[in-house]
C-alpha cells in the first residue's frame, strides 16, 4: 500500500476524475492509464459536456483536448448497438491516428467497441470494407469522411456525438465547405464538441451555424 499517508476520509479535489458521474470501470482505467487528476481543460468541460451540454473548449496543444471528448463520446455509446455512434473529424491523418489511439485507451474498461481510422490518401476499397463490418466511433478527416458519405458507405443516421477537434487547423486547411457538407448528413438530435487550440472568428462563426447553444471553455495561456 502506498497510500497510508493519505487520510482515507479525504473528499475528492476539485480536479479528481472521482467527482464525475463517470461508471467504476471507466474510473479504473483512468487509474491505470496514470491519470491521476484532470487537466485544466478536463475539469473545466468535463462537468457540462458529460451532462450533454454542446460544448467550444479552448486550450492550448497537450492539454488534454482527447480525453475531454471522448469520455463523454464514450458514455454517449451503447456499445450493444453496432452502428457508428460518434465522429470525430480531425485536420490530418496524423491526428486521426493519435485521436484513435487515444480513444482506444480511454474505451478499454468497454468491451468490443469498434473504432475505425478513415483518412485521404489511403485506399477507398479497404475502408469499404471496414465500415460495411461496422463500426461504434469514426475518427477521420472531412474530405475522406464526405467522400464515404456521397458513396453512401457510411451512414451516419444513428450518430449521437459530433467532435471538432483541431477546428482552427480544420479551417486553416480549408475544410470549412467540407464540414459544412458533412454536418448535412449527421441527425440534428445530437451533441456537438468544437475543441481548437485558438479561437479565432472563424471558429466562432462555425459554431455558430450548428451547435445549440454551446457552452464556451476558453482556458487562458500559461506564461
Ligand atoms: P491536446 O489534444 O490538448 O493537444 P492530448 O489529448 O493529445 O492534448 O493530451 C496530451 C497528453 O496528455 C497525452 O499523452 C495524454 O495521454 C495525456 N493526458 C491527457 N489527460 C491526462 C490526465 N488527466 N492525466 C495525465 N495525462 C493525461
Ligand atoms: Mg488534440
Amino acid at each position: 500500500m502506498t497510500d497510508t499517508t493519505l487520510p482515507s476520509s479525504t473528499a475528492p479535489s476539485a480536479d479528481d476524475f472521482r467527482r464525475l458521474p463517470l461508471p467504476p470501470a471507466m474510473l479504473d482505467n483512468l487509474q491505470r492509464l496514470g491519470y491521476e487528476r484532470m487537466t485544466p481543460i478536463q475539469a473545466a468541460s468535463l462537468p457540462l459536456s458529460l451532462a450533454g451540454q454542446d460544448l467550444i473548449a479552448q486550450a492550448k496543444t497537450g492539454s488534454g483536448k482527447t480525453a475531454a471528448f471522448a469520455l463523454p463520446l464514450l458514455l454517449n455509446l451503447n456499445p450493444r448497438r453496432f452502428a457508428v455512434q460518434a465522429l470525430v473529424l480531425c485536420p490530418t491523418r496524423e491526428l486521426a491516428e493519435q485521436v484513435t489511439q487515444e480513444i482506444r485507451r480511454l474505451a478499454r474498461a468497454e468491451d468490443n467497441i469498434k473504432i475505425l481510422t478513415l483518412c485521404g490518401g489511403a485506399t477507398m476499397r479497404p475502408q469499404m470494407t471496414s465500415l460495411a463490418h461496422g463500426a461504434h466511433i469514426v475518427v477521420g478527416t472531412p474530405g475522406r469522411i464526405l467522400d464515404h458519405l456521397g458513396r453512401e458507405t457510411l451512414d451516419l443516421s444513428a450518430l449521437n456525438t459530433l467532435v471538432l477537434d483541431e477546428a482552427d487547423r480544420m479551417l486553416d486547411m480549408g475544410f470549412a465547405e467540407d464540414i459544412n457538407q458533412v454536418l448535412k448528413h449527421c441527425p440534428t438530435q445530437r451533441q456537438t464538441l468544437l475543441f481548437s487550440a485558438t479561437y479565432p472568428e472563424g471558429v466562432g462563426k462555425l459554431a455558430g451555424r450548428f451547435m445549440r447553444s454551446p457552452q464556451t471553455v476558453k482556458l487562458a495561456e500559461a506564461h
